[in-house]
């Protein structure tokens, strides 16, 4: 049994944290949100007042955190983890956050002589509620081998990436991708509809042709053909146009340092700040397809 200090119980938290409880670890857990901590300890997990008792004396601390800002509070900040736990234990932060955050916070980690791995995921809430979320790992490869057999109880898949930072910069990759695929779905789905298909049709077809992919099949942005999908469930999240919308920014910056043509990224990146702007940054980041379809349409059926 491994001692465990989880900070951050949100959407994808809470269902690694309670994974991480029936694999046997002792999870202690502390989130802003007290309703949070309580549905941890309904779970199994032992509730936390702060994020220093969360910490205190533990072997490994997890953090899941929503972006670089609160990466860096937690670990850097007057009653931060860097300062507060044992001096063995492990970091493992599973945010998805800048690469510049990640290797600053790791070298600052190592500095206090921890070791420490960014290991942000995918595969969403259902992956995290299923334990077979993907971790790309960034760190040393000393590091990697003890993170391994916890994030095993999370995940099932998990890829050493290099050294720190480099999970973050799988991570926006892959999620600029899927901000572009999302957006491509959304698209075909109205334009079939304007000439008269029904969503199933154009679903059956395509989720076995080459334009089939994740967004289209594991996270259908249009109400039936995926019944797990936020689509079913008013778009509610899941994983959040905001979040997607701070992932797309990330990809824009890292791609601007380094002087890579994201032409699509960019797109992807205006579609969701216009979401956004309209007042949906809490829904699903599927709910994207509401934005581009906008009026009901007609389905022909002769
Ligand atoms: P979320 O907003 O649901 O959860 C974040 C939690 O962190 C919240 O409960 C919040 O109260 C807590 N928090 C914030 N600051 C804190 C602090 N200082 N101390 C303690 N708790 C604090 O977000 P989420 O959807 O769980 O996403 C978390 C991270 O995972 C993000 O970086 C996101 O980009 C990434 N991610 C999300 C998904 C998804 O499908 N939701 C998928 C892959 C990656």
């Amino acid at each position: 049994m491994t001692a465990i200090g989880f900070i951050g119980l949100g959407n994808m938290g809470a269902p690694m944290a309670a994974n991480l409880v029936k694999a046997g670890n002792q999870v202690t857990g502390y989130d802003l949100v007290p309703a949070a901590v309580a549905a941890l300890a309904a779970n199994g997990g032992r509730p936390a007042a702060s994020a220093v008792e969360a910490i205190a004396a533990v072997d490994i601390v997890i953090t899941m955190l929503p972006a670089g800002p609160q990466v860096r509070e937690v670990y850097l900040g007057n009653a931060g983890i860097l300062g507060r736990a044992r001096k063995d234990a492990l970091l493992i932060d599973c945010s998805t956050i800048d690469v510049d955050t990640a290797r600053g916070v790791a070298a600052a980690a190592h500095e206090s002589g921890f070791e420490m791995v960014d290991a942000p995921v995918s595969g969403g809430t259902a992956g995290a509620a299923a334990a077979t979320l993907t971790f790309m790992v960034g760190g040393e490869a000393s590091a990697f081998v003890r993170a391994r057999p916890i994030l095993e109880a999370m995940g099932r898949t998990i890829v050493h990436t290099g050294p720190a930072g480099n999970g973050q910069a799988v991570k926006i990759c892959n999620n600029m991708l899927l901000a572009i695929s999302m957006i491509g779905v959304c698209e075909a789905f109205t334009l079939a509809q304007k000439l008269g298909l029904a969503p199933q049709i154009l679903f059956d077809v395509v989720s076995k042709s080459t334009g089939q992919c994740w967004a289209l099949t594991g996270y259908c942005p249009v109400p039936g053909p995926v019944p797990s999908s936020p689509a079913n469930r008013d778009y509610s999240a899941g994983f959040t146009a905001a979040m997607m919308l701070k992932d797309l920014r990330l990809a824009q910056q890292a791609a601007g340092a380094v002087a890579a043509p994201t032409p699509m990224g960019a797109a992807a990146a205006a579609l969701y700040q216009m979401l956004v702007d309209d007042g949906a940054g809490g829904f699903d980041f599927s709910a994207i397809y509401r934005f581009i379809a906008k009026s009901e349409p007609k389905i022909r059926n002769e």
